[in-house]
């Protein structure tokens, strides 16, 4: 299993014990975590620092998150990964369809997390902002920014100097 270097996560979630218990598990498998506890302060957050991954809850304090997930699809596509309370099927339906990519039902354990994470972030290998350097020729996808080659789909991890770690 592998976790991309320093991939930064931004979470946002009014939950204070749910924030910091992701900012632990996520800083602990070696992610960046920034999170935000509005969805205002989070979209800030998000126009600041570029994430890799947003993890949102959709049940803040000052806009439905949906409408977060409307605003960050106006300009971006990053990866957004709902985090949903059980029974919220419209809810998960609705974000979905407003273009968030994958969905937790709370409670989740840190394996599905860090799962979900690293689909996310495999999503994120598709052309998308336009600013980052991605050649393709055939099966290979070379993304510069992310350092990151596929074949057939599927990353192909490349060490400099020590090929037996392969
Ligand atoms: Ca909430």
């Amino acid at each position: 299993m592998s976790t991309p270097d320093g991939a930064r996560i931004l979470v946002v979630e009014d939950d204070p014990g749910m924030s910091r218990a992701l900012k632990r598990n996520l800083s602990g498998h070696g992610f960046q975590v920034r999170a935000a506890g509005t969805g205002r302060s989070g979209l800030e957050e998000f126009r600041r620092w570029h994430p890799d991954t947003v993890l949102l809850d959709l049940g803040l304090p000052d806009v439905d998150g949906l409408e977060l997930v409307h605003d960050i699809r106006a300009t971006a596509s990053t990866p957004i990964v709902i985090l949903s309370v059980r029974g919220a099927e419209q809810e998960k339906v609705k974000a979905l369809n407003l273009g968030a990519d994958d969905y937790l039902t709370k409670p989740f354990g840190v394996d599905e997390l860090l799962a979900r994470i690293r689909v996310a972030l495999r999503h994120a290998a598709r052309p998308a902002s336009g600013n980052a350097p991605l050649f393709e020729a055939g099966e290979v996808r070379v993304d510069l920014e992310r350092r990151r080659l596929q074949v057939g789909g599927r990353d192909v991890h490349l060490t400099p100097t020590m090929p037996t770690r392969c």
